[in-house]
């Protein structure tokens, strides 16, 4: 028996014109008995044409998406498209309110719940909402994230490698058109529970983004954030007009000698800034004992040549963290 997801939507999503509403998600708590969490959408269509899903605070201390998004809701007139645009700014909603990677009502991860569960978590039930709802309406995904509280990224637009290469070629084609100053062929540590493989498993054309990172957005960042909005509308053939082109740096993550991951806890000494050319064997990071002194610190070194891609944020770093990332020239 297939169990029916419990969420209602506020808007018709057949309709022409721009609708602003909700999903509305049953919340039975201490303050609330039939409660609900209440999740923004809006919905702009005009005729017939193809369907973008934009989607923000997948995880919620990860800013330039929802700014971005809800600032295109407000602003996107239907008269200018052809088809159909999606937006959620607020994908794991309870997680951006509260200003944290994950839900502070069930601890979820957004990206790391799918393909969700109707039957679940609240986390997993807006999961499978996406996964059996949302994502078949659509024909391009563009998920966006930047570092959170504990990374930052040089701001890139990313696509995968994937076994079907039509399709990887769409999402590569995707993300030149979103035009980031950084186009990355991302390598993931745990894909499988991911939004973004629940929506190439699903064929779709799928973008994401890493714009900076540390729990905050600048104006230049929001800017990467909304061009590529402009960028992949008319890319997706929605909207009208030229692309607007910079130059981009394309990056590849061959493999797991990229990843840099702490072995030691203490103060985080960065040793070369984001964006940095690097070799085999050059110094990144220092761990320094914060508990005593006259200890030497621990030194992390590049694996490989090319660009020092991703880093830890904060002032400390433990044991298993993140520490940073090369990437190579592609
Ligand atoms: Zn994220």
């Amino acid at each position: 028996m297939t169990i029916t997801n419990p969420i209602s939507a506020t808007v018709d999503f057949d309709q022409d014109g721009v609708q602003h509403g909700f999903l509305k998600l049953p919340h039975s708590h201490d303050d609330s008995g039939w409660g609900s969490l209440v999740i923004p959408i809006t919905v702009a269509k005009n005729g017939e044409g193809p369907t973008i899903l934009f989607t923000g605070a997948n995880h919620g201390d990860e800013y330039e998406g929802p700014i971005a998004l809800f600032d295109l809701a407000q602003s996107i007139s239907a008269d200018e498209l052809s088809g159909r645009v999606i937006i959620v700014p607020g994908m794991n909603y309870p997680a951006l309110r509260a200003g944290k990677r994950t839900s502070p009502i069930d601890g979820g991860n957004m990206n790391r719940s799918f393909p969700g569960n109707p039957a679940g978590t609240l986390t997993e039930k807006v999961a499978d909402y996406f996964q059996r709802t949302l994502l078949p309406m659509a024909d391009t995904v563009v998920d966006f994230h930047s570092g959170g509280k504990t990374m930052e990224f040089v701001p890139f637009c990313c696509a995968h490698v994937l076994e079907d290469k039509a399709q990887q070629a769409r999402c590569i084609a995707a993300m030149q058109a979103f035009n980031a100053p950084y186009s990355m062929m991302l390598l993931e540590i745990e894909a499988a529970s991911m939004y973004d493989t629940a929506a190439e498993n699903q064929g779709k054309t799928f973008i994401s983004t890493e714009l900076a990172g540390g729990g905050s957005a600048t104006a230049a960042t929001i800017a990467i954030a909304k061009k590529g909005i402009r960028n992949i509308l008319r890319h997706a053939g929605i909207t009208q007009g030229e692309l607007e082109v910079d130059e981009t740096i394309n990056l590849d993550m061959p493999d797991q000698s990229c990843f840099i991951f702490s072995e030691s806890d203490g103060l985080f000494e960065l040793c070369v800034d984001l964006g940095a050319e690097v070799k085999a064997g050059d110094l990144l990071g220092r761990v320094h004992d914060i508990k005593r002194t006259g200890q030497v610190p621990t030194d992390y070194h590049a694996k490989i040549d090319g660009i020092f891609s991703g880093r830890n944020f904060p002032g400390q770093i433990a044991m298993g963290d993140f520490l940073g990332m090369v990437a190579v020239r592609a």
